[in-house]
């Protein structure tokens, strides 16, 4: 590992650390913390940390209580806009239960528990580069957030003198002190909506790094009086934010998913696995898309992907093979949103691929016209099945597919399944401005 136990004290001593933040997730993806004076670090690094995991999504019920948390001292970082007598770092952490087991139903052990599987198959590593978009919307003078964004600029557009552009290079700099390696920065295609995107790292890194990214955007928008969201869908016909996720498999430092002697540099393996995520798709959708609100990104265009394809060339399709060849031949699943819980969604990707690889899957031929302008028979005709349309119809096709329930595992299966019903039933019984407005006067 990177840091043992004399580093991290080594840590504390010269960058003065006050505070360490113990981080880690819940079943719904949201970041949870507990936070202890550095006098505690010793107690916390021996794993002696408990608390009552009733209160926490998907965890326990209160009989069960008692959990411990694990931290993985590779994720010793120091927060980088904390100072003096704040000074904070964190670590992220493992959820163990009283038995000394990992608890199943933590997110993160669970994702440790399919890289295993990978492992055991005879791969090393998984690499995911996500491409997370979001939107920077202004605050009020309640510092409450609006529905206004904060500039109107487009693709690419050169903004570095707003304050959209500032605070954005200020989210950069933040990632490149704690260890991200930035690749670049955009805006994206909506008013007040923007890219960064990073150096793919394995597995469980990237997936670490999505939380801690997602922290960081909206610590650091704060401080520019924005409001920094990854809701996938917040203005209508507008494009929405997604998060593509860039994925290859390593063997011994090698790409295994290039091969030069094939006519398009893909070996064997990666077309089994992209056969797997295609396969497993409207599966995994209710992970990878989680709100209600991801439907209405999925259903707009914009690029966002609708049916269950692949291609070469255009971005269209769920699945993109983008051009680079060599260690940088890569799938990209372009379905994603950034308000899935990542540990759940590369769990999900990862399981899908995998059991491409095991059943041998045959992959189907590309689709390079843009699926957009097909009509149905003709998707028809090349077997161009459609992704799930809403969160009720994603859950029901992860309760029929038993690979991705395997990914999840049952416990958190059981939960992920119980509360988006919920979801899925309470926004239906709302009443919309949309339906008074088409409906009050005329019926
Ligand atoms: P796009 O052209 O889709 O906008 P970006 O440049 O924004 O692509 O993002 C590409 C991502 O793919 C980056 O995170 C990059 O590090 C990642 N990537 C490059 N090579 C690989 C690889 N072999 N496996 C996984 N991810 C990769
Ligand atoms: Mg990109
Ligand atoms: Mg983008
Ligand atoms: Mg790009
Ligand atoms: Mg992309």
């Amino acid at each position: 590992s990177e840091y043992s136990r004399e580093d991290i004290l080594k840590s504390v001593e010269e960058d003065g650390i006050q505070y360490v933040r113990l981080q880690f997730t819940d079943v719904l993806g949201a970041i949870k913390n507990l936070e202890l004076p550095v006098s505690q670090l010793e107690k916390a690094m021996d794993g002696e940390i408990m608390f009552d995991g009733s209160s926490i999504e998907g965890f326990v019920r209160v009989e069960e209580s008692d959990m411990y948390l694990k931290p993985d001292l590779d994720t010793w970082v120091v927060l980088p806009w904390t100072d003096g007598i704040d000074k904070t770092a964190r670590l992220i952490c493992d959820i163990y239960g009283i038995d000394g087991e990992p608890f199943e139903g933590d997110p993160r052990s669970n994702l440790k528990r399919m890289i295993k599987e990978m492992e055991e198959m005879g791969y090393d590593k998984m690499h995911l580069g996500p491409e997370p978009e979001f939107f920077f919307f202004k605050l009020d003078k309640n510092r409450d957030y609006t529905t206004e964004p904060n500039d109107y600029s487009g693709y690419f557009d050169l903004d570095i003198t707003d304050t959209s552009g500032r605070c954005r290079r200020e989210i950069t700099r933040a990632l490149d002190k704690m260890g991200f390696e930035v690749e670049m920065s955009h805006h994206e295609v909506g008013p007040g909506q923007h890219e960064i995107s990073f150096k793919y790292m394995d597995a469980l890194q990237a997936s670490d790094a999505l939380q801690t990214f997602k922290l960081v955007a909206k610590t650091i928008a704060r401080q520019y009086d924005l409001h920094a969201t990854f809701m996938p869908k917040p203005l209508y016909k507008q494009p929405g934010s997604g998060m593509h996720y860039n994925v290859s498999l390593f063997r011994d430092g090698e790409n295994v998913f290039y091969d030069k002697n094939d006519d398009f540099g893909l070996s064997e393996e990666m077309r089994c696995f992209m056969a797997g995520l295609l396969d497993h798709a409207r599966g995994y959708t209710a992970i990878c898309n989680p709100l209600v609100n991801s439907y209405k990104r999925l259903a707009s265009g914009f690029e966002a992907p609708r049916y269950i394809a692949w291609s070469g060339r255009n971005r269209t399709p769920l699945l993109r093979i983008p051009s680079s060849r060599g260690a940088g031949t890569r799938a990209e699943v372009r379905s994603l949103d950034p308000s899935a819980n990542p540990y759940l969604a590369t769990a999900v990707i990862l399981g899908a691929g995998l059991d491409g690889i095991r059943q041998k899957k045959d992959l189907t031929t590309p689709v390079n016209e843009n699926i957009y302008e097909m009509t149905q028979k003709e998707r028809q005709a090349e077997d161009v099945e459609d992704l799930p349309t809403t969160l009720y119809t994603a859950l029901k096709a992860l309760r029929e597919d038993e690979v991705i329930k395997d990914a999840l595992g049952e416990h958190i299966y059981e939960h992920f399944v119980e509360n988006k019903t919920f979801e899925w039933k309470d926004y239906s019984a709302q009443i919309t401005n949309w339906e008074i407005e088409e409906y009050l006067g005329n019926y």
